[in-house]
């Protein structure tokens, strides 16, 4: 709670003050401490300032100083107290500040929880930093623009509980993109205790700029100097106290990888927390006279204002009032006096401009790039090794312009045929397993409608699905490899001229190849794409990226009806999607959105080993992911499915009489009549009612069509589903290459629609892709079972 919501006579224990570092003090100053005892003693209720009592003085506070103040209410801190304390509280009164029992509840009340947010530039290893410190299996890729969210970890160290926030990757916190208005609101709503910045010990220049926008944040920061590994392999050195010193943010030297350094930054981020840090201090960074001046002139305007936001200085909002920053001035515009000093700032920028002839966002970084070459200058020492030989080696092949192509091609062949080919063997194993339990309850369980929906319904439709684990899991370890590796980077470099033809750029390539993985994430990835347009483009085309719950269904038909050309077919169906998606998208720059071409840098980040343990716990997630998957929605629907496939039943003394009494159960069931009703509109493609029936349950989960199909073909592998599937002559070949791209093509599932709705912002955008994507689809794969079943 804060303290400007304590009530009139109660009182309450400090458990953080919040805000920039010059507030903090004077609030300190005035007695505010973290586990001292404050009471309220207003009159009138709504008056400003109101008056408290602290340490045994009267001080007054404005509603809104007090509002960054949290506090326990005195009665729960003694309910806390009592839970952890043997003696009873009842003795307690109000003046017994030197009690047992209050010293007691003093000390349970600090409460020990330090909220530290992690910031830095993309690829500086926060992720790596933020799973090494809090256990947790976050995913981490050698390029920017991984973590699109934030994460938030916890535990345990030397009696704090740390929470740990995990933030998207920025170069600084103006308002560029949207990672970087995320991040300053984050620190702004949320206000962390302490910043943990991971800075990339080998490339300081660069990412110090961010250290420096936090150093005008003045709050409570620690330096991470991460990939300490590769600055000494380098040969380089630095003198990371007197750096520290310097620019009064202490700095620890890690290696995220193997855990070096960790136990040394949390000692330093509790020494913050607890203001006991030596080597923290507050510097300004010099502008210049021209610029100094006017921010002192825009500053002492807003001294005197008590609505002015706490968490930053004022020099800071000086600063910003006078660049201009439109997300900085939304924070501001409750003030009452916002127009004036929006005036004022831009009255002051103009003044900058004419007299510097430089823009006022170029005279504040060259003062602050000024300013680290000048620290660095004195600190470091340039690297003797160029330990950059290997990746400008390795880029002279891959990132070729001959070469780079058809390595790529050469790489995604590789990963098709291994996750089909090599998939095969476990999956076999797999299917036996599941074979042998249905046999088994086939046995036990006694005919009749329990036995059906045990082995057909959950064996059957379960099993069809299990199956292909192994193929996912393989798909998700070249994905994991690419991406740690840095080739991913390579990649989205090489497609950026094929890119361009579509209208977009190399940016919008890691978000499609992520959608091979899942569309969700991928739509996620988006968000480091400046342009809008590109964006929005790039999220409209990413569910043609065929995910890895499309896989089986394909893994399940090319076998069937392609046994020798599966792996072809695979990857045509995989280029297929690409085709569609390259032509939505310049369709959409044509008609929607018009031409924009902002320059932007394709990182080349240097190449990394990728590390054993990250990789597999990326792919174990993804197991864990899919196995829950299957425990839920797979399990549910298959019993759903099974269920109107079951009921309501013919009876028996017609089923008798029929000639093959299976089907006719089917087709009087409710899954029959529900097929029979879409079956008019999927019969120009050459499907049947089952196969209609399978398309609409593939909307909550793809997977799901293998398993619908497994529930109405009644098998109990993927070996017997194949067959049944042939067997029951509901497909040609024609028929089963036009129901896989309309799997690939059609509606994607809920949670990619969601997604887009999120990213998009608008709901529009996801009725389009709903209904743009099956009309697509439809007629895609019409053309193609006319064309397939002319040919074949
Ligand atoms: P983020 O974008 O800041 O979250 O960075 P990630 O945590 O995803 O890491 C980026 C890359 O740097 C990955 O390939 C990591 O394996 C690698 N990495 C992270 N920390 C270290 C480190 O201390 N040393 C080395 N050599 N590599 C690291
Ligand atoms: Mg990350």
């Amino acid at each position: 709670m804060k303290l400007s919501e304590l009530k009139n006579g109660q009182s309450a224990i400090i458990v953080r003050v919040s805000g920039h570092g010059g507030f903090r003090k004077r609030i300190m100053e005035m007695g505010f401490v973290r586990g001292q005892k404050v009471s309220s003693v207003l009159d009138s209720p709504l008056s400003d300032p109101v008056k408290y009592t602290v340490m045994g003085y009267d001080v007054s506070l404005r509603r809104s100083e007090a509002s960054m103040i949290e506090v326990l209410p005195e009665a729960e801190a003694r309910m806390q107290v009592e839970a952890v304390a043997t003696v009873g509280c009842d003795a307690m009164c109000d003046e017994c500040s030197v009690s047992d029992c209050f010293r007691k509840m003093r000390k349970a009340t600090r409460q020990n929880q330090i909220n530290v947010a992690l910031v830095g530039n993309p690829n500086s290893g926060k992720t790596s930093l933020f799973n090494a410190l809090s256990g947790a299996r976050e995913h981490v890729g050698n390029y920017s623009g991984v973590t699109v969210d934030a994460t938030t970890g916890h535990f345990s160290y030397k009696g704090y509980k740390i929470n740990i926030t995990d933030l998207p990757g920025t170069y600084s916190l103006s308002a560029y993109s949207p990672e970087e208005v995320y991040v300053r609101r984050h620190l702004f709503d949320q206000m962390p205790d302490v910043i943990v910045n991971s800075v990339v010990a080998s490339n300081v220049e660069r990412n110090l700029y961010l250290t420096t926008e936090l150093i005008d944040l003045n709050q409570r920061t620690v330096v991470a100097l991460n990939m300490y590994d590769e600055l000494t392999a380098s040969g380089a050195t630095l003198d990371y106290e007197s750096l520290g010193a310097m620019m009064g943010v202490p700095m620890v030297p890690t290696v995220a990888r193997n855990g070096r350094g960790l136990e040394r930054l949390l000692d330093t981020v509790i020494e913050m927390f607890e203001g006991t840090n030596t080597v923290a201090r507050h510097i300004h960074i010099g502008y210049g006279s021209v610029m100094e001046e006017q921010i002192s002139l825009v500053a002492d305007a807003l001294r005197p204002c008590d609505d002015l936001p706490k968490q930053f200085p004022v020099r800071y909002w000086a600063v910003k009032l006078i660049e201009g920053d439109s997300e900085a001035l939304s924070m501001l515009s409750s003030c009452s006096e916002f127009e004036l000093w929006k005036a004022s700032g831009q009255k002051a920028a103009a003044l900058i401009e004419r007299r510097t002839g430089k823009d006022v966002e170029m005279v504040i970084s060259d003062a602050k790039y000024g300013f680290i070459a000048g620290a660095l200058a004195e600190t470091m020492t340039e690297p003797t090794r160029d330990t950059n030989r290997r990746t400008r080696r390795i880029d002279r092949l891959v990132a070729n312009k001959w070469l780079g192509f058809p390595i790529f091609i050469f790489v995604m062949w590789l990963m098709f045929y291994t996750t089909y080919r090599l998939g095969a063997y476990p999956q076999e194993w797999i299917e036996w397993a599941f074979g042998r339990v249905g046999e088994w309850l086939g046995g036990v369980v006694p005919e009749g409608w329990l036995r059906s929906l045990l082995v057909d319904g959950i064996v059957g439709g379960v099993g069809s699905v299990a199956v292909f684990l192994p193929n996912i899991l393989i798909l998700y370890l070249f994905i994991s490899l690419m991406e740690d590796s840095g080739y991913m980077a390579r990649a989205a470099f090489i497609m950026d001229r094929l890119m361009h033809r579509m209208g977009l750029h190399g940016k919008s390539f890691i978000p499609l190849l992520m959608g091979f993985g899942c569309n969700v994430p991928a739509i996620m990835a988006t968000r480091t794409i400046e342009s809008r347009s590109s964006r929005l483009i790039t999220i409209l085309i990413t569910p043609f990226m065929s995910c890895s719950a499309r896989l089986p269904v394909y893994i399940l038909l090319a076998g069937t009806f392609f046994p020798r050309y599966a792996p072809l077919v695979l990857v045509g169906l995989y280029l297929s999607g690409i085709v569609v998606a390259a032509v939505t998208a310049r369709l959409l720059r044509l008609t929607k959105f018009h031409k924009d071409e902002t320059p932007f840098v394709m990182e080349l980040p240097p190449y990394r080993v990728p590390t054993l343990v990250a990789t597999l716990k990326h792919m174990w997630d993804k197991c864990e992911q899919y196995l829950r998957k299957i425990g839920t929605v797979i399990m549910v629907a298959t019993i759903v499915i099974w269920f109107l496939g079951y009921f309501p039943r013919v009876d028996a003394e017609t089923l008798a009489t029929a000639s093959d009494p299976v089907a006719m159960q089917q087709e009087y069931s409710f899954v029959g009549r529900i097929g029979r009703a879409i079956e008019p509109v999927m019969a120009p493609l050459g499907l049947d009612w089952r196969a209609s029936v399978a398309l609409l349950t593939s909307i909550p989960a793809k997977e799901l069509v293998v398993s619908t199909l497994g529930v109405l073909y009644g098998a109990e592998s993927e070996e017997g589903l194949s067959e049944s599937l042939i067997a029951s002559g509901a497909f040609t070949s024609a028929s089963a290459l036009a129901f896989m791209v309309f799997i690939l093509l059609f509606f994607p599932c809920v949670a990619t629609v969601a997604a887009i709705r999120n990213e998009s912002g608008s709901r529009g955008w996801a009725w389009f892709t709903i209904l743009y994507n099956t009309a697509v689809a439809w007629v895609v794969s019409w053309v193609v079972y006319l064309i397939a079943g002319a040919l074949m």
